[in-house]
């Protein structure tokens, strides 16, 4: 897209900011650099752009705000062993993380996943099979209709444009929590639904627009893939940490990522695009803003974006999610029978997951998400160590007392990412804005998970954006 002629008259004022920014960058100590291609954010989207860029031989400079790449992917060690304290799963039609795992060297392991999963609602425990928990007969039945309609609905969105599908833009005017309080009288199959949502999106049904719910469904391939461990999203992990190939990315760039550095302002021109940071600056042909959307209202971009990019950009704000882990001496729960998958509608820790090591050891990996993320976020991680532990004690007995180790993450305290695992828009914002999310501006382009049409949300969401949009600068003729 071509700067309109509003922005084409704002170019006058270029000369006026480019002198005082060129000031800052002199006052700042800061370096100048010239290249084909700039890139913030060093997430998988934007690694992943650097490094198709760079062997279509771009010259490219990735430019990262903090001190480490990976942004939502994050190592940890456990015990003393390598783990992921962000982003970890990956499932088999996640194929473009699967083929970015064999290019860098770093094998998947499935998620284990033998034995009975445990389900508490309403004080009771009980165990079960497979990724959907036993209600009562009608109140299952319930459950099985809400999640066809759900699928079904999904299933009919037009992939393009959401919002232009039947119905789009009256399913974008009601949260999830609206449609299922309309469509799912039994209380128990409602409170799956809610812990789903929770635990998927990891925010509150009342938070999300139900057409953004159901376009995720859409584009993930439907709630198995979403819900599921076998042949789901939560099939397999990486060996070393999934956060072990954004490294391999990165030191395959070299010098030409820059960590340490936040980008502070933007400035587009008909010739050039200048990305100015506290380090000094870069000039470029184009721009690739590898970034989830609420970082962008952090930028000052001149001119200034399109109207519905700043409307998304201040409306999609990024999910509630803590998350940890915990290492007992060995996996006991197995030894009687229990794969240590755990689905709670009771707690705060809804979803628990076996993470235990080859060497024997022992653990457990879940999450606080949405308003329990909230509440467990003001508390200190000893708090929230013995919060675990109690819960803990509740599925698997006085075992559960004495772990080795406890880490946690608190993602909404992240320096400057502040949530996750995605943006979550709200009622009414989709269908408005949507398609001003990965719209080129001028010589900007738009990348980040929050821009994919597939698995959205997810590492292979924010693979196949940074591929996406080196293609289109490839593409692109200056
Ligand atoms: C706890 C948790 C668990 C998750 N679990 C999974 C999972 O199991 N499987 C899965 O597939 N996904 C999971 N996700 C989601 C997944 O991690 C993200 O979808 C993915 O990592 C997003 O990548 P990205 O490159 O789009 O964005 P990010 O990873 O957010 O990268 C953006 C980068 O831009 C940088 N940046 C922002 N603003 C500026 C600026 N002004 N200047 C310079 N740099 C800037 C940020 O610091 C960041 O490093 C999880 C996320 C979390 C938080």
């Amino acid at each position: 897209m071509d700067l309109d002629r509003r922005q084409a008259i704002s170019t006058g004022i270029f000369a006026t900011l480019a002198g005082s920014t060129a000031t800052y960058a002199a006052r700042n100590g800061g370096a100048s650099r010239k290249v084909d291609v700039a890139i913030v954010g060093a997430g998988f989207a934007g690694l992943t752009a650097a490094t198709t860029l760079t062997r279509a031989g771009q010259d490219v400079a990735v430019v990262e705000q903090l001190g480490r790449v990976g942004g939502r992917t994050k190592a940890a060690i456990l015990a003393g062993h390598p783990v992921d304290i962000g982003g970890q799963w990956v499932g088999p039609t996640q194929t473009a993380l699967l083929e970015l795992g064999r290019r860098y060297g770093v094998p998947t392991e499935l998620q284990y996943a033998s034995g009975n999963n445990l389900f508490v609602h309403a004080g009771n425990l009980r165990k079960f099979e497979g990724d959907v928990p036993p209600l009562a007969d009608a109140e299952m039945a319930q459950l099985a209709a809400a999640m066809e309609k759900i699928e079904t609905q999904a299933a009919s969105l037009n992939p393009y444009a959401p919002w232009a599908s039947v119905n789009g833009e009256q399913l974008d005017a009601v949260s999830s929590r609206q449609w299922f309080e309309a469509n799912v009288p039994s209380p128990a199959a409602r409170a799956t639904l809610e812990l789903f949502w929770r635990v998927v999106y990891s925010v509150e049904a009342s938070e999300i627009s139900h057409l953004y719910a159901l376009e995720y469904v859409r584009a993930s391939g439907g709630l198995a893939q979403l819900t599921g461990t076998r042949g789901g999203a939560q099939d397999a992990t990486f060996k070393g940490g999934l956060h072990l190939i954004a490294r391999k990315m990165a030191a395959e760039l070299g010098d030409r990522l820059t960590s340490n550095v936040k980008v502070i302002r933007i400035i587009q021109s008909d010739n050039d695009i200048r990305v100015i940071h506290r380090g000094g600056e870069i000039t470029a042909r184009r721009l690739v803003l590898a970034i989830p959307p609420s970082a962008l209202a952090r930028i000052d971009i001149s001119p200034p974006l399109p109207a519905n990019a700043r409307y998304i950009a201040d409306r999609m704000p990024l999910g509630s999610v803590v998350k940890f882990l915990v290492a007992y001496k060995s996996p006991f729960w197995r030894e009687r029978g229990l794969s240590g998958q755990i689905i709670d509608t009771d707690s705060p820790v809804k979803v628990i997951f076996d993470k235990s090591m080859d060497d024997g050891l022992g653990a457990l990996v879940g999450f606080f998400n949405g308003s329990d993320a909230g509440r467990a976020s003001i508390l200190s991680q000893s708090e929230r160590r013995n919060l675990v532990i109690e819960q803990a004690k509740k599925y698997f007995g006085p075992e559960a007392a004495n772990p080795i180790d406890y880490i946690d993450n608190d993602w909404l305290a992240e320096d400057g990412i502040g949530g996750g695992y995605t943006s979550i828009p709200g009622p009414g914002v989709f269908s408005r804005a949507g398609g001003a999310l990965r719209q080129p501006f001028g010589r900007i382009h738009f990348a980040g998970t929050e821009t994919s049409d597939v698995w959205p949300g997810y590492v292979e969401g924010a693979v196949r954006s940074g591929q996406r949009v080196a293609a289109e600068i490839v593409r692109s003729k200056r």
